[in-house]
């Protein structure tokens, strides 16, 4: 079966064609710059790679530019659209509705909708494109893989906050988590590789990218996760400034002239990393910057290794013990200094680094020592190929 992936933002639109059966991805692409200009990367395997710049008014515009280059003659991958047999779309929240993945009825999408509100950037851009693929392909199977999903086993005891309860119950402020399909995918593959039932493992997953959140995956169940109502919750990420006294906010406010949603814009987008060094959100460059001498980039970075330390503890207490962390992500899968200074914390779980092991990038390996007490490993993600399977399966 042929599933078209699709993980449509307000302005881009990233899509993969895979094949179900030999899980190869057949083209991949990303459509940027909607309802500005429109540019469109678009990358057929063992084709040549077609960068242009097309009107994209919309999302419809957009999703109607990539299916006219999956068949197109030349750079195409399939004669015919027929050939999709489903579309998996990532959708952002699900709030307390959806604990997995569902075929997009209209009933579906109506309670989509119902979770604008809780993620405003997100939700409408992915309804914009799963509409706008409806009306494409008629009668072709959609269905919705939600990054909140796999966080709704979490206990109550974490994913309620010290507010009053009315506020959850009127309103719905929980800590919901993000990144599931992400935390799913590899603590089942984790598994895979040690060969181990997920279900006798207590894994902890650090996805460590521009957006970062750990895990805590107890028999194979989520059990806790850093990133709360929103993503911005947790730890120290790109430019977001994970955990705060919420008192900063209003102080802040009054020190800068800002109303509430001025300083929720400063923790999203102009903190975190690239907030503490000045520098760059990127952790290639922030190394660039640490080595020739610059503190803040220096203290951007141990911040960021000492809060996912801290996290991994508090987890390992959580599931009152830990077999097995995973590094996932661009920093996870790909910073070996990143790494090894996490782990370094770690001394007292019994882990130990296997620096030689440690040395290598996005590979699917054990990183610890075989007498460490606990499993240290990369584990890429594929949140793509999670997509396509959920679709797969409901199909
Ligand atoms: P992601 O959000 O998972 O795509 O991760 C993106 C981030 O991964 C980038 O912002 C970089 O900080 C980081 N990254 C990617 N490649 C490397 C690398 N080779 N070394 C260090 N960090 C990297």
């Amino acid at each position: 079966m042929k599933v078209l992936v699709i993980n449509c933002g307000s302005s881009s639109l990233k899509y993969q064609l895979i094949d179900s059966v030999s899980e190869e991805v057949l083209a991949k692409g990303l459509c940027e710059r909607i309802g500005i200009d429109g540019r469109l990367t678009h990358k057929p395997t063992g084709k040549a790679e077609v960068a242009i710049e097309a009107a994209m008014p919309d999302q419809k515009a957009a999703v109607s530019l990539v299916l006219a280059h999956l068949t197109d003659a030349v750079c195409g991958v399939i004669a015919d659209l027929s050939e999709i047999e489903a579309v998996g779309h990532r959708v952002v929240h699900g709030g307390e509705k959806f604990a997995s993945s569902v075929i997009l009825t209209e009933e579906v999408i109506a309670e989509i909708e119902k979770c604008n509100e809780l993620a405003p950037l997100h939700n409408p851009a992915n309804l914009i494109g799963i509409n706008a693929c409806k009306d494409l392909m008629p009668g072709v199977p959609m269905v919705g893989v939600f990054d909140t999903a796999f966080h709704q086993t979490m206990p109550k005891k974490a994913f309620l906050y010290g507010l009053p309860y009315e506020y959850y119950e009127k309103y719905a402020v929980r800590r919901y988590g993000f990144h599931g399909t992400s935390h799913s995918f590899v603590s089942k593959r984790v598994a895979e590789i040690l060969g181990k039932d997920v279900k006798d493992l207590k894994t902890i997953v650090c996805h460590l990218g521009n957006g970062s959140s750990i895990c805590a995956v107890d028999g194979g169940i989520s059990v806790d996760t850093s990133m709360g109502f929103t993503p911005l919750e947790g730890l120290v990420m790109g430019t977001r400034s994970g955990d705060l006294d919420p008192a900063v906010l209003e102080y802040i406010a009054g020190k800068e002239g800002l109303d509430v949603k001025g300083v929720v814009n400063v923790l999203n987008k102009k903190s975190g990393v690239h907030g503490i060094s000045g520098v760059s959100s990127d952790f290639r460059d922030l190394d660039t910057a640490s080595k020739e001498g610059n503190e803040r980039a220096t203290a951007a970075l141990d911040i960021f290794a000492y809060r996912v330390a801290k996290y991994v503890g508090s987890y390992a207490a959580a599931m009152n013990g830990v077999d097995v962390i995973a590094f996932t992500a661009g920093i996870g899968e790909n910073d070996k200094g990143m790494r090894a200074k996490i782990v370094e914390y770690l001394g007292y779980l019994g882990i130990t680094l296997d620096a030689e092991a440690n040395d290598c990038r996005g590979k699917e390996r054990v990183i610890s020592t075989p007498d460490s007490k606990v499993i240290a490993m990369i584990c890429p993600t594929n949140e793509e190929l999670a997509i396509c399977r959920e679709a797969v399966a409901l199909v």
